[in-house]
């Protein structure tokens, strides 16, 4: 059974002004859908094409390369998507609530120091990849993973639970930020959905 590539959530816009729509676009239609294709392509014919995308990429280390970062890539989309939503109405950055708040307190000391630490894994991570906020152990954790992997794979050097994920690959903010991937990481604050990341707490 073939994997398929998901509509957004919202409009291509609906993360304007701080994610454009033409990033919007050719990161879902094009960067989200080749991983699609190209995963199909990997798993065609072989005895993967039965498996689940959470089995395929909890093995990744020891299934192909083609799989570890199609699949990687098809996960690390779907989740990013899904963390993300229409900013509010005010410049007023959205912040979580409730035990995920607490929990971020407990592990961070603050809300502003976790979103410090969390653009520092971002911007200390070398060429393409991914920042993450994990569970792990019942704790909350920052960790970064290169290009398509992710904190559920076997091959990852921090596993754990991925509550929120950014893409801080080129391709996500080039257009707009051009080079400076720290103010793409400070805007993102603007559009994170935190009722998503909690649930997944
Ligand atoms: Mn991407």
């Amino acid at each position: 059974m073939a994997f398929t590539l998901a509509p957004l959530p919202y409009a291509y816009d609906a993360l304007e002004p701080y994610i454009d729509i033409t990033t919007m676009q050719i990161h879902h239609d094009k960067h989200h859908q080749a991983y699609v294709d190209n995963l199909n392509k990997a798993i065609a014919g072989t005895p993967h094409e039965n498996k689940s995308l959470e089995e395929l990429v909890a093995a990744a280390g020891s299934i192909s390369p083609a799989v570890r970062n199609n699949g990687g890539g098809h996960w690390n989309h779907d989740f990013f998507w899904n963390s993300l939503k229409k900013p509010g109405n005010t410049d007023a950055i959205n912040a979580p609530s409730g035990k995920l708040a607490d929990a971020i307190n407990e592990a961070f000391g603050s809300f502003d120091t976790f979103k410090e630490k969390f653009a520092n894994a971002g911007m200390t991570r070398f060429g393409s990849g991914w920042a993450w906020l994990i569970a792990k152990d019942g704790k909350l954790e920052i960790t970064s993973t290169p290009n398509q992997d992710n904190p559920l794979m076997d091959v990852a050097e921090v596993k754990g639970t991925p509550l929120l994920g950014v893409d801080v690959w080129e391709h996500a903010y080039y257009l707009k930020y051009q080079n400076k991937r720290a103010d793409y990481l400070s805007s993102i604050w603007h559009v994170i959905n935190w009722d998503a990341v909690a649930a997944r707490f």
